[in-house]
């Protein structure tokens, strides 16, 4: 039975590739910074968290991470752990800088040091795009416009490194955007889905938004992490984007959630500017398709159906709490 270690389990991510692990046969440990503490929500929702360990470990403590290691030997190491927040990443940025750079760089450096033959997965992100020319592939620049990608940078580049210098097996997802129902309330998709639903359930309030003209790329999350094993399997580890392919701006997002509750959201959308960022991406816009001839992985689930898969779990979620008060 392979041993997977997932930091960052009790995240969408996390959660998701458990359940795809488990159902592989993996045996399966996962971290968070105080399992005694930890919200185990995601994986109880996914009815998986009695067949997962969640251990303590924090990613920038370096002996953390080696009693990790060194206890459960994993086949397959997925770092998924960090601060995740773009917006949040103004408000701290030493704190994402230090979760996600200094976390990353002691997840390799103590691999090297036990010489662990584990293969490991570090979770990039599209935001290392900034606003390159579009459509952005593997060979496109770095030009980071937040915290959160200056951090994701660092990690991207410092495991390119350890790959170059000392033959470890690592690769970067360089991911672009994946929903769930498993999203945290404070993520704009999500908080678009949860407030419309209200609304149509008859609550009163209006939803705020910041800049509704950026333009993304929005997938479906179980998908995602179905890419992140496929690119352990691969021979030589390669850094990958994994996308749609197919971009589009947040107010086709905010239209399409209020269109599909049979609402118009130019009745219950307020703009608020305090909500747009010191520097922000304009358009994300991918081309995936070397992952598509590496992996044979390509989305299937296109924006209006995440849409409406995150409104099913919505309303469901509301009317389970009712019936239980
Ligand atoms: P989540 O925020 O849902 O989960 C991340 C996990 O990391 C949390 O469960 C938490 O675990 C841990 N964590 C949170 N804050 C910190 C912190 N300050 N220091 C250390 N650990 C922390 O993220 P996702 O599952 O959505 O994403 C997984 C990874 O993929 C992340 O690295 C994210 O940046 C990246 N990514 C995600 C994308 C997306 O669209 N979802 C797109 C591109 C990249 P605990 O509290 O239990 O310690």
């Amino acid at each position: 039975m392979p041993t997977a270690v997932i930091c960052g389990i009790t995240g969408q991510d996390g959660a998701y590739l458990a359940e795809l692990l488990l159902g592989k046969g993996y045996r399966v440990i996962g971290t968070s910074r105080d399992a005694e503490v930890a919200r185990t929500g995601n994986l109880r929702r996914l009815g998986i968290a009695e067949r997962v360990s969640v251990v303590s470990t924090t990613l920038n403590d370096f002996r953390s991470v080696l009693q990790l290691l060194a206890k459960h030997q994993p086949d397959e190491l997925y770092n998924l752990a960090g601060q995740s927040s773009v917006a949040l990443s103004f408000e701290q940025p030493v704190e994402t800088l230090e979760s996600i750079g200094q976390g990353t760089i002691t997840l390799l450096e103590a691999i090297r040091f036990l010489k662990l033959p584990v293969r490991l997965y570090s979770a990039g992100s599209a935001e290392c795009f900034g606003d390159s020319p579009t459509p952005c592939d593997e060979q496109s620049p770095f030009r980071p416009r937040s915290p959160y990608a200056v951090a994701k940078s660092t990690a991207h580049w410092a495991l390119v490194n350890y790959r170059e210098a000392y033959g470890l097996y690592a690769c970067t997802g360089i991911l672009f955007n994946h929903e769930s129902p498993l999203r945290p309330a404070r993520f704009v998709t999500r908080k678009i889905v949860s407030s419309a639903c209200r609304i149509r359930a008859g609550s009163a309030e209006r939803l705020k938004l910041g800049n509704i003209d950026v333009e993304r790329d929005w997938g479906w999350a179980p998908e995602y992490v179905d890419a992140m094993w496929r690119m352990l399997q691969l021979e030589v580890a390669t850094d990958l984007v994994i996308a749609t392919g197919i971009t589009c701006s947040l107010r086709h997002f905010v239209d399409s959630t209020f269109r599909q509750l049979g609402l118009n959201w130019l009745d219950y959308v307020d703009h608020n500017p305090e909500l747009i960022r010191p520097s922000e991406i304009r358009r994300g816009h991918a081309d995936p398709r070397l992952a598509r001839k590496l992996l044979g992985w390509e989305s299937k689930v296109p924006v209006e159906e995440v849409i409406a898969r995150m409104i099913e779990a919505e309303v469901g979620q509301t009317n389970e709490m009712a019936q239980q008060s």
